[in-house]
């Protein structure tokens, strides 16, 4: 089977070290499903500081990533014929699992990091897609493109000891999951549900659903499972 490749341009490069550490990624860089290539973006700088950043056209505060760079790094990337190229910003798609899952099945993700105010407009022409991690603004594209790494890695098969465990969690199928308990049958009073203790799988299975989708109603509303057969 193929590796799944990461390519990841950043001006932080050992913010990437971090995903050596990370449970799932750190077994699926092990068995070689799949490969993280950082790129430092520093290197495509100009001149003899290898400057990639500016002041903004027009005034305003902080610096601007230039496009040669970034330009220069993406085109230094080897294309594999099934990639997209990812652009981390605040002002993109917010991120879905059903995202995750859609881009599982290519051979490549190429994820741009901003940093500082963010980049120049004419970056935006190399991204297939533009993505945000939520409505909030972070100092730069590393933690973003960690957690789309961390997140499909994780649907990668061969990656979670059971596969199984991606079948029922929060947001597939639109769902939160429903509650989980493990030993004691007690613990300060509080106790584990009758149901979970019987041995009944129908009844533990349609406890399940019914629990699932009420804390969805309750919690997350908009999560729009109802629509989902319209989509
Ligand atoms: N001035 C920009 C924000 C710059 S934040 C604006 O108002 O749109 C610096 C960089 O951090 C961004 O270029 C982006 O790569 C990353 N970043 C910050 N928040 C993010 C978020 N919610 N999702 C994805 N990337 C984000």
């Amino acid at each position: 089977m193929n590796s799944f490749n990461f390519d990841v341009i950043t001006l932080i490069p050992r913010a990437f070290e971090l995903i050596n550490n990370l449970g799932v990624v750190t077994r699926a860089l092990d068995k070689k499903l799949i490969n993280v290539n950082v790129h430092d973006l520093r290197q495509y700088g100009e001149g003899s500081y290898k400057q990639v950043d500016d002041k903004p056209y027009g005034g305003g505060s902080g610096m601007v990533l230039k496009p040669e760079p970034i330009y220069k790094a993406h085109d230094s990337i080897k294309k594999l014929s099934n990639s997209r190229t990812l652009l981390m910003t605040p002002q993109g798609k917010v991120l879905k699992q059903q995202d995750l899952s859609r881009w599982s099945s290519l051979d490549q993700l190429i994820i741009i990091c901003g940093q500082y105010e963010g980049f120049d407009e004419r970056v935006r022409n190399l991204a297939d897609e533009e993505i945000s991690v939520g409505d909030y603004v972070l100092s730069g594209g590393e933690i973003p493109a960690m957690s789309i790494i961390n997140g499909l890695t994780r649907l990668i098969p061969g990656t979670l000891g059971d596969p199984s465990s991606l079948f029922d969690e929060s947001h597939n199928s639109f769902l939160l999951e429903y509650p989980q308990y493990t030993r004691p049958k007690i613990f300060k009073g509080m106790e584990v549900p009758n149901v979970l203790t019987s041995g009944n799988h129908e009844e533990i299975k349609s406890w399940r659903e019914k629990k699932s989708l009420e804390r969805t109603l309750e919690r997350r509303n908009d999560l729009n499972f109802k629509n989902e057969d319209k989509k």
